[in-house]
């Protein structure tokens, strides 16, 4: 079904993009999931080709356009060719966002344009060990100095892009007697004393991404470190929160386009009793529920993007967009992997480490009972 919501400019920009995810990423990334990250280099190779930061005015060194479909673009490019382990949707989609709408002038010509040219990676520590989805029970303590100053003590884990980053908005309670309303967003550099990085995580999925533990043990953090006002991280997270979702279902529908694409083609090709699996009738039914679905998916997140662009994608489509299309290529991917037969099972079959890479987008960026009960909320119940 045809795609509404992108124009020429849209598209050039894809071609630059799509270039350097096949030149670029995918010849490397088994090699990155190896390592377990991907090279600096090439966060600033993505810098200088402006695919980060689009949205950045350009007098901070971005591409000043703010335009959350070219955010999208990168997304499904990366998820062409499975490249699970870049983490510039994060960085682009999720903490970009934060410096845009809280940060000062001051702020924002001394980080913004490091984070334009890939020179500056980003992440965002929410998560604890001891609380993910209640945000507001956070143990993480910012406590303010007579000098202004905040020290800053607590664990977090999960923090994508974790081991890289050189600047991590962390979650903290600058009034720790207070739920919510005690919470508020520092900006914490690598070099900080006090601040140090633990295990990267060990996933079952997603081996090139740095999923890292973080420890921040008495950080003094600068007053001009603070981002917005005291108390009100937990209003700038709500409101920052339906693009970080928006921006998991753009990877979602396109995961799951992938993998449908690809086994499309491996049902053409395998032979079982004489004929291309894919001419069995259980085979072409399969594939054509998922055609249907990931057009469905397709077309509900396009006009979410629509909206979204539109400054009026609400709360709760947001969430209904995160919690189907990740459920989506979840059903996807072990369809998928079915048709396959035991080749599905092998990693060096991409539909496998598609198949572990998808899992954790029921449970990132909010799971998806808790992207229910939203939705739930908003009809009344
Ligand atoms: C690979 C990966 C990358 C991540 N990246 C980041 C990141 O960059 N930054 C960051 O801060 N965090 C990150 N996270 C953390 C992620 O957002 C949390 O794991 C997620 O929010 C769930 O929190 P939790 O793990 O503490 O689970 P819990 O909150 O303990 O939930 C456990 C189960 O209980 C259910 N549950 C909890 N509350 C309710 C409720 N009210 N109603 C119904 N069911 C409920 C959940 O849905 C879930 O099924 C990442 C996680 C992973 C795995």
């Amino acid at each position: 079904m045809e795609r509404r919501i992108f124009t020429a400019d849209h598209e050039a920009f894809r071609a630059t993009v799509a270039r350097f995810v096949d030149d670029e990423v995918a010849p490397h990334h088994d090699a990155w999931e190896e390592q377990g990250h991907v090279p600096r280099e090439l966060w600033r190779r993505a810098g200088a080709l402006g695919l980060l930061c689009t949205d950045v005015p350009e007098a901070y060194g971005g591409g000043g356009v703010a335009d959350f479909r070219y955010n999208a673009i990168v997304t499904e490019e990366l998820c062409r060719v499975g490249a699970s382990g870049v983490g510039f949707p994060l960085h682009n989609d999720v903490v970009v966002p934060y410096l845009l709408a809280h940060a000062t002038d001051v702020q924002k010509r001394r980080w913004l344009p490091g984070m334009a040219a890939g020179e500056t990676i980003t992440a965002i520590a929410m998560t604890e060990p001891g609380t993910g989805s209640d945000l507001g029970a956070v143990t993480t303590t910012a406590l303010r100095q007579p000098d202004g100053s905040y020290v800053l003590d607590g664990a977090k884990t999960f923090v994508t892009n974790g081991i890289l980053a050189d600047l991590v908005i962390v979650v903290a309670k600058t009034d720790p007697s207070a739920a919510h309303g005690g919470i508020s967003l520092l900006v914490v550099e690598a070099g900080m004393a006090g601040f140090t990085r633990g295990r990267k995580l060990d996933k079952i999925g997603m081996h090139a991404q740095d999923t890292a533990e973080l420890f921040f043990d008495g950080v003094q953090v600068p007053a001009d470190h603070l981002l917005g006002e005291e108390g009100q991280g937990f209003a700038y997270l709500m409101q920052a929160l339906p693009q970080e979702r928006l921006s998991i279902a753009v990877a979602a529908v396109a995961g799951a386009a992938t993998a449908l694409e690809q086994t499309v083609a491996y049902c053409k090709e395998r032979q079982a009793f004489g004929r291309p699996i894919g001419s069995f009738q259980n085979s072409r039914f399969v594939l054509a529920e998922l055609q249907t679905e990931v057009t469905i998916g397709r077309q509900f997140v396009d006009r979410c993007l629509e909206l979204h662009h539109e400054g009026r994608l609400s709360i709760d489509e947001a969430a209904m967009a995160k919690y189907w299309t990740t459920d989506l290529v979840g059903r996807v991917v072990d369809r998928c992997v079915q048709l396959h037969g035991g080749y599905g099972y092998m990693r060096e079959y991409p539909i496998a480490r598609a198949y572990v890479d998808a899992r954790v987008q029921r449970i990132f960026g909010g799971t998806n009972e808790i992207m229910k009960e939203i939705i739930g909320r908003t009809m009344g119940l």
